[in-house]
């Protein structure tokens, strides 16, 4: 398994988490919207799945490490899938210079 692999695993399990959570913020919102604003629960599911995104972006900038060096590089990560713009994927850890496509057992 190369070091991409391994950062890819841990951030697609983190990008699910954080997928669902912003599916209960817009489930939240829309109930809410619906509801007239009225109801504090729909607002609360809402404020609650927008943390557990929040969260979990927060995780994944700080716990997707570099196996060598252990510096986050997972806003690079996720940096390069945005469809928004375009950025040169990274081939190399920008902290410690790694290639992401050696494998991760040789460090
Ligand atoms: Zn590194």
């Amino acid at each position: 398994m190369t070091i991409r692999e391994h950062l890819h695993q841990k951030l697609r399990h983190a990008k699910n988490v954080k997928l669902a959570g912003f599916v209960v913020f817009g489930i939240g919102l829309a109930l809410a919207a619906s509801a007239g604003g009225r109801n504090p629960v729909f607002a609360a599911i809402a404020i609650a799945g927008f943390v557990v995104a929040f969260v979990v972006g927060i995780f994944i900038q700080a716990k997707v490490c570099c196996p060598k060096c252990g510096k986050g590089v997972g806003k690079f990560l996720v940096r390069d899938e945005n469809i928004l713009f375009v950025w040169r994927p990274i081939d190399y850890c920008p902290y410690c210079g790694v290639s992401l496509d050696s494998e991760l057992e040789e460090l």
